[in-house]
């Protein structure tokens, strides 16, 4: 079984060819348009994807030696996204599928982060649990099997992704700063500087209290010193993502103990994050865990997801109809 897999959500235009579940290509184009703006322009990220999707396609098959009469069926991101960019994937492939006369798979983006971890060696056994941050959402995922996902703790109100970009902007670093964040923490003090742990009940996370807590604290140092942050850019960088990274850590330990089970992957974004990497690897060894976590080019957006997920979909003969519409927000 050929698929092509086409991912337009956000602002990275990625197209992807797997075979029998094994990867055979995965090319992302990252939109270089947005930088200026300080964040995702929606109306300039639909325009990029016109311009990309044909000559990303058509890489990921030459990449992968593969012709479009060798593909078996074309899938796409369906939801959730920012809906201009979503409408030009879902279009290219509904036309694909027509034209060539196979099947289409619709993909819910969340769920295609989390089958993320089933696309390479080693491959977590079910149940597992999955940690999802990216930049839209920071969930806590059960997954009993390729279709059989619920989510048992999530954000109550900023992601896991924005926790690092927003804070990266109050440091005056450009977006996204959560890579950034990563960098400078690599050489500071994680302790230097105590940050709050939110107190939210069950397996829910709250980042906007942290948020504010790291503006209170810049505005005082800065009106004491001007050259505050600039002198202690690196601790203070290594105790935001350690304030971060525990909270979500402190949350997956939970739910592994309330649930039982050892298998335990991240992904998303901010699953590139080392201290997180770092942290979950660690905390596994304590708790006895099988832990898990995707090569980078799987974590942000990619199309390698999207293609992993549609070949479980496949194999189950979940196929969509032409008249499937792509969604903003999708509930799962
Ligand atoms: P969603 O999947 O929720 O719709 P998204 O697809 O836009 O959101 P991703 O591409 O999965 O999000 O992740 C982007 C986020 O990951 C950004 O917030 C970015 O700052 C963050 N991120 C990427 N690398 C790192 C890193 N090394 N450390 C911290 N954050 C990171
Ligand atoms: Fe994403």
């Amino acid at each position: 079984v050929t698929i092509l897999a086409i991912e337009s959500s956000c602002d990275d235009t990625s197209a992807a060819v797997c075979r029998d579940g094994v990867m055979l290509s995965n090319l992302i184009a990252s939109q270089k348009v947005h930088a200026q703006y300080g964040g995702v322009v929606p109306e300039l990220a639909s325009r990029a994807h016109m311009q990309n999707i044909v000559p990303v396609v058509d890489t990921a098959l030459k990449n992968a030696n593969c012709t479009l009469a060798e593909i078996d069926a074309v899938a796409f991101t369906q939801a959730p996204g920012l809906i201009g960019s979503l409408l030009v994937g879902a279009q290219f492939a509904k036309s694909l599928s027509l034209a060539l006369n196979k099947p289409l798979i619709a993909v819910h983006h969340m769920q295609a982060h989390v089958l993320a971890n089933l696309i390479d060696e080693p491959r977590p056994a079910f149940p597992f649990l999955c940690l999802t941050v990216s930049g839209g959402h920071t969930q806590i995922v059960l997954c009993e099997s390729p279709d059989k996902l619920s989510v048992i703790g999530e954000t109550t109100d900023d992601a896991a992704g924005e926790a690092f970009d927003k804070s990266a902007k109050l440091l005056g670093l450009p977006y996204p700063g959560g890579p950034l964040i990563d960098k400078y923490a690599k050489n500071g003090d994680p302790k230097r500087f105590a940050f709050p742990e939110p107190q939210i009940p069950g397996l829910n996370f709250s980042f906007s209290g942290l948020k504010t807590a790291i503006l209170y604290f810049l505005q005082n140092e800065t009106a004491k010193n001007p050259a505050f942050i600039e002198e202690n850019m690196a601790d203070i960088c290594a105790s935001i993502q350690h304030r971060i990274v525990t909270i979500l850590l402190n949350k997956l330990k939970k739910a592994s103990d309330q649930t039982g089970i050892k298998n335990v992957c991240i992904a998303g974004g901010v699953s590139a994050n080392s201290g997180l990497r770092d942290g979950l690897t660690e905390l596994g060894k304590r708790k006895h865990w099988n832990t898990f976590i995707p090569p980078f080019q799987y974590c942000t957006d990619n199309a390698g997801m999207i293609a992993i997920t549609a070949y479980h979909k496949f194999l189950n003969k979940d196929f969509a109809d032409l008249s499937v519409v792509p969604s903003a927000r999708a509930e799962w």
